[in-house]
């Protein structure tokens, strides 16, 4: 079975249609944020040490699963990985700052893929988010590997269904999504909300996703006949 990109499964704790529509129907578009985010990584190697960061390509049997990570760390003999992002780190109620799940879930297999390749235990994972300067400690427990058990298990049932997964409740996901245009996420909620018999269409705030003012209408066709 062809080995799952560790991005795949951030995309998968993002929304499962964005993993669907990337990994199933092979449809990838880079927008200013991705390419943002590869400048991040590039212009960060730079200014390291070359000893200090390190990029690696692995590959894990076990978890079926294949990533790039960012840079590993040796701190007091314990082997981190680490993960650089351009935005802000969530916030609990209480205003501490934490990883998004997505974050959360690629750093975790990142720390599978370093354990398989090194022999050693790793303990915790890091995620610098660069906007707001954070740096936060991803534990590597029993917990963290029961939730990538879940999240591989889950991507391979979707990667056998013919089946588009339905868009994100959380339409603030789909403003930052990269693949809004190929999606229609507004468009398909309105499909699903206007009546198939009567054809009234309800009322309902839309938000606009792309191009962001364009007085043009557009007209998309998301079914056939
Ligand atoms: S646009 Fe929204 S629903 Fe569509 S893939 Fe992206 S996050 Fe998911």
């Amino acid at each position: 079975m062809t080995p799952l990109r560790v991005h795949s499964l951030h995309a998968l704790a993002y929304c499962e249609r964005l993993f669907y529509l990337e990994e199933v129907e092979n449809m990838r578009v880079a927008d200013g944020a991705v390419y943002a985010g590869r400048r991040l990584h590039v212009e960060l190697a730079r200014e390291e040490d070359e000893e200090e960061w390190l990029t690696l390509n692995l590959e894990s049997e076990r978890w079926g699963l294949t990533g790039k990570i960012d840079c590993v760390r040796r701190r007091d003999g314990a082997i981190i990985p680490y993960e650089h992002k351009r935005g802000r780190a969530a916030r609990s109620r209480e205003g501490t700052a934490e990883t998004w799940p997505s974050d959360r879930l690629q750093v975790i297999a990142y720390a599978a893929l370093v354990e398989e390749q090194t022999g050693r235990e790793v303990a915790e994972g890091r995620v610098r988010y660069h906007a707001d300067n954070v740096l936060v400690r991803v534990p590597i427990d029993e917990k963290a590997r029961a939730d990538l058990t879940r999240a591989v298990a889950r991507a391979r049932e979707l990667q056998s269904t013919v089946e588009r997964p339905p868009v994100t409740q959380n339409e603030r996901l789909c403003v930052k999504c990269s693949l809004a245009p190929v999606c229609l996420p507004e468009e398909a909620r309105l499909a699903a909300t206007i009546s198939e018999t009567t054809h009234v269409q309800p009322e309902r705030e839309t938000i606009r996703l792309f191009p962001a003012d364009d007085d043009r209408r557009t007209l998309h066709v998301l079914t056939q006949g």
